[in-house]
């Protein structure tokens, strides 16, 4: 079904809420609702709202936060439009990620180009007009059929209130069968009574309903399936009927969400309410895709060892890199998180404990601390065979590690560690010297990339080209590059005409392959990213 050229064409809206706590999957449940549709046909996108005042994602702490995603035009995003690129299959722009603060300063910045003509500027109708025009820019730039939008946070926040009332006005400005409302709420199980609560989803429907909003679907979040009886109460207190109250329980894999929801009726949900006729779900290769998560033949253990550990949110996209490589190989992943700082005083004792470890995986991160752990790995992966991938610091760090241990030059460093160091062998790109402010000033976002041939790097991506996405201030040395080729290192990979080097490997090692660029955002289930793939390969090849 195809409605894009029909002249009574109406983009459709669906907006996802959340209640009772964060941290539900949202994202997920919005990625599979737009995936479903998706497979109908539908031209769909999705957009992330995140009602904090930062202007983008850039700027906060990944361990609070999760993951920046980095989209291709350079913006900072939140992770959420990694799960939208991931099940959808495409690339969003940085207009996808709507926060206050991009809101507020497009406002204030229009005030102060006197475009309110004398108006007193308020919340209602300017900063809710200036939420409205910019989903509705999006859906009719990007001719879209639907457009599903996820509100961050948790309804009942005073933040996302502004966001809220202009979902409100959109179903009376689009019309009622234009604009669709899905709550996701969690029914927990009490130890002692083992029932599904429901209490905490009447609640929170009751919340939204306050704010003018009436869920016609409430995705419910629980460990089992959601019992006929907690439907039912659901079905009861939020006013609407139980077919449309869905269970949105455990599984082992993000992307069975789309098959959970379709086999509890979604698609005649949202045909009955955005009066959309034979809407058709073509699973074409998705159905293989997201089993191919479930079928293993052997269990492949790759260490990640990086500064964000304690919240693996913020690996997510290096996460499901690995797991997208591992469900093509039938390989079952184990990931182990390991603190980098763990191992910032040389210990080889310590550093033993990663010999059981197939593969060693360093990510990118930013600052001192852990910074000489991940030194010392980078230079046991090395010296102990084990197939390793760096990204990004990762990247940095394992040519410190280098220089260091194999040519001699033992104050190397990167000077975002140590400024003074005699031995920058990374440092401040030139660019970065001029520029004070932190927000959206490092290199972001894709550039081209040119690959030596007869590397490994072109054996992986077989072409000499490559387009990568960047977040970085740091860079490699130049000046140092024909002592580390004559010690055995051989970099790879060049962008900006040949200024930037991106990408490292060590021949006659098993798999030794760093890179400037994350080629994590770029991995797609079914489609690993294929530095990721060549690594899981190797890892899974059991000595
Ligand atoms: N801190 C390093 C830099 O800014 C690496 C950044 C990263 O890993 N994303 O260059």
């Amino acid at each position: 079904m195809q409605l894009i050229n029909n002249k009574d064409h109406h983009v459709k809206y669906i907006f996802v809420t959340g209640g009772v706590l964060s941290g539900l999957g949202k994202g997920v449940i919005t990625s599979s609702i737009a995936k479903i549709l998706q497979l109908t046909g539908l031209k769909v996108s999705c957009v992330k709202v995140d009602p904090y005042v930062n202007y983008d994602a850039g700027t906060m702490n990944p361990i609070a936060h999760g993951e920046v995603f980095v989209t291709c035009d350079g913006g900072e995003c939140d992770m959420d439009i990694g799960n939208y690129e991931r099940f959808l299959d495409i690339e969003l722009s940085s207009d996808h990620n709507l926060t206050t603060g991009r809101i507020y300063s497009e406002v204030i910045n229009d005030e102060r180009e006197g475009k309110f003509l004398g108006q007193c500027v308020q919340i209602i109708p300017h900063v809710t007009d200036a939420i409205k025009n910019k989903l509705r820019k999006i859906s009719n730039q990007e001719c879209l059929d639907v457009l599903v939008i996820e509100c961050g946070g948790t309804v009942g926040d005073i933040e996302s209130l502004p966001f809220l009332e202009a979902f409100r006005q959109m179903k009376l400005e689009e019309g009622d069968y234009n604009t669709l409302f899905v709550h996701v709420t969690l029914a927990p199980i009490l130890d002692v009574v083992g029932e599904q609560k429901t209490k905490p989803t009447q609640h929170s429907v009751q919340e939204l309903r306050r704010i003018g909003i009436n869920p016609d679907i409430i995705a419910v979040r629980c460990k089992n399936i959601l019992s006929n009886d907690a439907r039912r109460k659901v079905s009861l207190f939020a006013n609407i009927s139980s077919n449309c109250v869905l269970s949105c329980h455990d599984v082992k894999s993000i992307f069975l969400v789309p098959e959970i929801l379709a086999n509890q009726g979604i698609i005649s949900i949202i045909e009955n309410k955005l009066k959309l006729q034979n809407l058709f779900i073509k699973w074409s290769n998705w159905k293989g895709i997201s089993k191919s998560f479930l079928e293993y033949n052997k269990e492949v253990n790759i260490a990640v060892v990086g500064k964000y550990v304690s919240l693996p949110d913020s690996y997510v996209s290096v996460y499901q890199a690995l797991s997208h490589a591992a469900a093509k190989l039938k390989n079952k992943l184990e990931v182990t998180w390991i603190d980098s700082e763990k191992f910032d005083i040389t210990s080889k004792q310590k550093l033993s404990l990663l010999k059981k470890y197939e593969g060693i995986l360093i990510p990118g991160g930013f600052g001192k601390r852990g910074s000489e752990g991940i030194i010392n790995v980078a230079n046991f992966a090395r010296e102990a065979n084990i197939p390793f991938l760096g990204i990004c610091f990762g990247f940095q760090l394992s040519l410190v590690s280098f220089a260091r241990n194999v040519c001699g030059i033992y104050n190397a460093n990167s000077t975002e560690i140590d400024p003074a160091t005699n031995d920058p062998v990374v440092e401040f790109m030139p660019e970065q010297k001029e520029i004070n402010n932190l927000g959206g000033t490092m290199r972001l976002g894709r550039h081209k990339i040119l690959i030596n041939s007869n590397t490994l790097a072109s054996k992986i991506y077989s072409q000499n080209f490559i387009n990568k996405r960047h977040r970085h201030r740091y860079e490699f040395n130049k000046k140092y590059l024909s002592v580390l080729h004559k010690n055995g290192m051989i970099l790879s990979g060049y962008s900006d005409n040949g200024k930037r080097t991106e990408i490292l490997e060590i021949p006659h090692h098993k798999f030794y392959f760093a890179f400037q660029y994350h080629a994590e955002f770029d991995s797609r289930p079914g489609k690993p990213e294929q530095a990721f793939e060549s690594f899981m390969k190797v890892a899974s090849i059991k000595s």
